[in-house]
C-alpha cells in the first residue's frame, strides 16, 4: 500500500472480490536491477527475444554467493538459503521491503519505461491510437508545472457536486456519481460471475468506506494500532486543512470522518469472514435490496450510475449495508458531506500538486508502512499508467521481451504439474474414491493461461487527453466501471484475464476454474530458462502447484469444476480434510511475528494449504521428470533435491520494515516470507532426505506423525 488512495485499494479489494483468491499479491517494492536502457521500440521480434535470453543466461540459476552456511539447514532453511543475500539488501528509504519479487518488479519498471518513453516522444501517434493514449498519460502525470500550478482546481466540478447537496437523497446521488469514477464513498459497485451459476454475470457490491486497512484498526487497543489512529486524525485534519479548512474546522471534520468510518468498520466484515464464500454469497433482486437497506434509494442510485436496470445484485457484507442504510437517518446531512469531500480527496491526492502528494504519503507509505522516501516521480507515473493502460502496455510489452518458446515450455511444466497432482489425488489416503472422482473432473477441466490473452482488451472508448493528469485517471476509472458494469447479463468471455500481462504474479480464479501466469512472473529467478530442471520446479514448479492447489483449498474446494458454488466432497472426506488443515491453522497460529503480533492460522490458511500443496505437487512432477533419465550430477556441490529446496527459498527472500510487517499479519492472507519457507519445508519428508544431517534435535526438525499431508 505505497499509493495509499482508494482507488488503488478498491481496485485491490475488487481484485480480491473478483477473483475471490488472488495469489502472490506483492505490492510496489523493488530494487534496480537493470540501468535504464536505450530507447528501442518495435525492433524486430527475433532482436528481443535475444535479450531476454541474455538476461536469462546472466542470471545464476541459483547463487551460492547469498547463503549463510554459518546456519544449520535444519536450523533455519530460509536463513541458510538467503542469509548473505539478506544481510546485503538493506531496504531503500523509498520502499518499505526488498525480495525477489521486487527485483523483477523493478526489472520490469525499466522494460516498461522503454515503452511508455518511446510512445511519450512519438509525436506521429495517431490521436486515439493505443500509442498516443500511453504517451499522453504519462507526459500528463510527469507534467509538474501544469500539475502545481492547477492545484485541486481540475477537481472542482467534483467538489461542486458536494456542496449543492441538500438532503439525504442528494448524498446518495453525489455518491452515485463518484461510483461511476471507481471512488466508492459507501461501497463497491462492479459485476461478477454468479458463484452459483458461473455462466452468468450479475452486479456485485462489497463494503467500502473506511479509510484504514482494515476494520481492526478501527478498534484493536494495542500501542501500534493506538497510535495509527491518533496519526489518521492528524492526517485528516492536515487533509481538510489543504482544503482550506480553518484548523478548528479541519479538526471538528476530522473527527466527523473518524466517527462515520468507525460506524461503518463495525459493521465491515472481517478477512476471515470475506474468505468464506457461503456467507458471501446474498443474491437479491432490487426489492431484496430495498428490504435490507429501505434507507437506501436503489433504484435511483442504480439509474444515477447509468445501470437502471440490474435486476440481481450478490451483496457480499448484509450486515453492511443494512448499518449504512440506518447511518442515512443518523448521520447530519452536513457530516456526510465532509465524509464526500474526504473520499474525495483521499482518492486523487496522489495525482494533485506536491502538498496533496506529500501528506498523503506521509500517513499511507511512513506512518502505516514505515516507508522514509518517495519513489521518484516516474516510477509512482509509470506504475499509474502500467496499470490504467494495463493490456495496451501489456501488448506492446510481450512483443518486446516475452519469448515464445518461454510460453512453450511453461504450458509443458504446467502439464507435468497437472499429471502430479492426479497422481498425488489417486494415491490420498485420506479421500475416498467418491470425492476423488469429482477433484480429478476438476483437475482435468481446470483452465490454464500462460503470457498474455488471445484476445486483447480495446481501450477505444477511453479519451485520454492533454487534460490535467488527475483527471486522466479519472477518466480511466470511469472507463473500468463501465467495462466492469457492461458485461453484467451477458455471456462470460473466456479469453478475459483479471491480471495484466506485465504482472509479477498469478492467480487462481475459482468461479473460471483456471489457473493463470502473466508474462511478468515468468522471469528468473522464478522462471529460468537456461537453469537446471530442479531449480525450476522448485521455483516457477512450486508456484503452478501453489496455484493449482487453491481450487481444492478451504475456499476454492468449495467450487466445482465448473465454478460453481456446490460442495461436491463426501460428508466423511469434508471431516477428513477439515481434520488435517486444522493441523496447519495450529501450526501458523504459533507463529510470533512481532512483539505479540501472531499469524492468524485461519486468515492464511488458504495460502499455507496452497505453499505445502504447492511443493509437494512440484516436488513429485519433478520425480516423474526424472523417470528414464540419469539422475542430475550435483552443481556447485548441491545435489538436484537440496536445489530444489534451496531455489524454492531463492524465490521467497524478503527483507520487510516492521511496520509493513505488522500491517502485512493484519491484512494479508499469506504468511511472512520467512514463514512460508521454515513452516512448509520441515513438513515435506523428502526435506530431511535432501538434507540428511538434520536431526531431531534441530530447530526445524518435525517428527513424521506430526507433519499433515493435505495434497
Ligand atoms: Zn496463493
Amino acid at each position: 500500500m505505497d499509493v495509499s488512495r482508494i482507488q488503488n485499494i478498491a481496485k485491490e479489494i475488487l481484485l480480491l472480490a473478483v477473483l475471490l483468491i488472488v495469489k502472490f499479491k506483492f505490492y510496489k517494492m523493488n530494487k534496480i536491477l537493470m540501468g535504464i536502457l536505450a530507447f528501442a521500440l518495435l525492433e524486430g521480434c527475433s532482436t528481443n527475444v535475444k535479450n531476454t535470453v541474455d538476461t536469462a543466461e546472466k542470471y545464476p540459476a541459483l547463487d551460492v554467493q547469498n547463503m549463510d552456511t554459518t546456519i544449520k539447514p535444519g536450523d533455519d532453511f530460509y536463513d541458510y538459503v538467503n542469509g548473505t543475500w539478506i544481510k546485503n539488501h538493506p531496504i531503500p528509504p523509498d520502499k518499505n521491503s526488498i525480495s525477489a519479487f521486487d527485483e523483477l518488479m523493478e526489472k520490469n519498471r525499466h522494460d516498461i519505461r522503454e515503452i511508455i518513453e518511446e510512445a511519450a516522444s512519438d509525436l506521429n501517434a495517431l490521436p486515439g491510437s493505443n500509442t498516443q493514449k500511453i504517451g499522453t498519460f504519462y507526459n500528463s502525470g510527469m507534467d509538474t508545472v501544469s500539475i502545481e500550478q492547477q492545484g485541486i482546481k481540475p477537481i472542482k466540478k467534483f467538489f461542486d457536486k458536494i456542496d449543492s447537496i441538500r438532503n439525504i437523497n442528494d448524498v446518495q446521488s453525489v455518491a452515485a456519481y463518484f461510483q461511476t469514477y471507481q471512488i466508492g464513498p459507501f461501497f463497491y459497485l462492479f459485476s461478477n460471475q454468479d458463484s452459483k451459476n458461473s455462466a452468468s454475470v450479475i452486479a456485485g457490491c462489497y463494503q467500502a468506506g473506511i479509510g484504514l486497512p482494515d476494520r481492526d484498526y478501527y478498534f484493536n487497543n494495542d500501542g501500534p494500532t493506538k497510535k495509527i489512529r491518533e496519526e489518521y486524525i492528524v492526517h485528516l485534519t492536515k487533509m481538510f486543512e489543504l482544503l482550506n479548512d480553518q484548523p478548528d474546522v479541519a479538526a471538528k471534520n476530522a473527527q466527523t470522518v473518524m466517527k462515520i468510518e468507525t460506524e461503518l468498520a463495525k459493521a465491515s466484515f472481517t478477512h476471515v469472514e470475506n474468505q468464506d464464500p457461503q456467507k458471501t454469497y446474498n443474491k437479491l433482486t432490487p426489492e431484496g435490496l430495498a428490504k435490507l437497506s429501505p434507507d437506501i434509494n436503489w433504484k435511483s442510485y442504480f439509474a444515477n450510475v447509468g445501470y437502471a436496470d440490474i435486476s440481481e445484485v450478490n451483496v457480499y457484507q448484509p450486515s453492511f449495508l443494512k448499518e449504512l442504510s440506518a447511518m442515512m437517518k443518523t448521520v447530519p446531512v452536513d457530516d456526510w458531506k465532509t465524509f464526500l469531500r474526504w473520499h474525495l480527496i483521499n482518492n486523487t491526492a496522489a495525482y494533485l500538486n506536491d502538498d496533496f502528494v506529500k501528506q498523503n504519503f506521509d500517513f499511507y507509505s511512513k506512518s502505516l508502512s514505515g516507508q522514509e522516501q518517495m519513489k521518484p516521480r516516474w516510477k509512482r507515473v509509470l506504475d499509474e499508467t502500467s496499470s490504467d493502460l494495463g493490456e495496451c502496455i501489456g501488448q506492446l510489452y510481450v512483443q518486446k521481451y516475452f519469448p515464445p518458446e518461454a510460453k512453450q515450455k511453461m504450458t509443458n511444466l504446467v502439464m507435468n504439474l497437472k499429471k502430479s497432482l492426479k497422481q498425488r489425488i489417486e494415491n490420498l489416503t485420506w479421500m475416498g474414491p467418491e470425492t476423488k472422482k469429482e477433484a480429478i473432473a476438476k483437475l482435468d477441466k481446470m483452465g490454464v493461461k500462460v503470457g498474455y490473452p488471445d484476445k486483447w482488451r480495446d481501450y477505444s472508448g477511453l479519451e485520454i487527453t492533454s487534460q490535467p493528469y488527475v483527471l486522466n485517471v479519472a477518466n480511466s476509472g470511469a472507463f473500468d466501471f463501465r467495462y466492469s458494469m457492461d458485461k453484467i447479463g451477458k455471456p462470460v468471455d473466456p479469453t478475459e484475464w483479471g491480471m495484466t500481462p506485465q504482472t509479477v504474479n498469478a492467480y487462481y480464479n475459482p468461479n473460471r476454474n483456471e489457473i493463470v501466469f502473466p508474462a511478468g512472473i515468468l522471469q528468473p529467478p522464478f522462471f529460468n530458462m537456461y537453469a537446471d530442471d530442479a531449480v525450476n520446479y522448485g521455483a516457477i514448479g512450486m508456484v503452478i502447484g501453489h496455484e493449482m492447489t487453491h481450487g481444492f483449498d478451504n475456499m476454492g474446494r468449495q467450487f466445482d469444476k465448473d465454478g460453481n458454488l456446490r460442495d461436491w466432497w463426501t460428508k466423511d472426506d469434508s471431516k477428513a480434510f477439515k481434520e488435517h488443515t486444522k493441523m496447519l491453522v495450529d501450526q501458523y497460529n504459533k507463529y510470533e511475528v512481532l512483539d505479540s503480533t501472531f499469524v492468524n492460522g485461519q486468515l492464511t490458511l488458504g495460502e499455507n494449504i496452497a505453499d505445502l500443496g504447492g511443493i509437494t505437487v512440484a516436488l513429485n512432477a519433478y520425480k516423474l521428470s526424472l523417470q528414464g533419465k540419469e539422475q542430475p550430477k550435483p552443481i556447485d556441490g548441491f545435489t538436484d533435491l537440496q536445489r530444489f529446496f534451496m531455489s524454492y527459498a531463492q524465490i521467497w527472500r524478503t527483507n520487510m520494515r516492521q511496520k509493513e510487517l505488522r500491517r502485512r499479519v493484519k491484512t494479508d492472507e499469506h504468511s511472512p516470507a520467512k514463514i512460508r519457507i521454515n513452516g512448509v519445508v520441515y513438513n515435506v519428508p523428502e526435506f530431511y532426505t535432501a538434507f540428511p544431517g538434520i536431526k531431531p534435535e534441530d530447530k526445524l526438525y518435525r517428527p513424521s506423525d506430526e507433519r499433515p499431508v493435505i495434497w
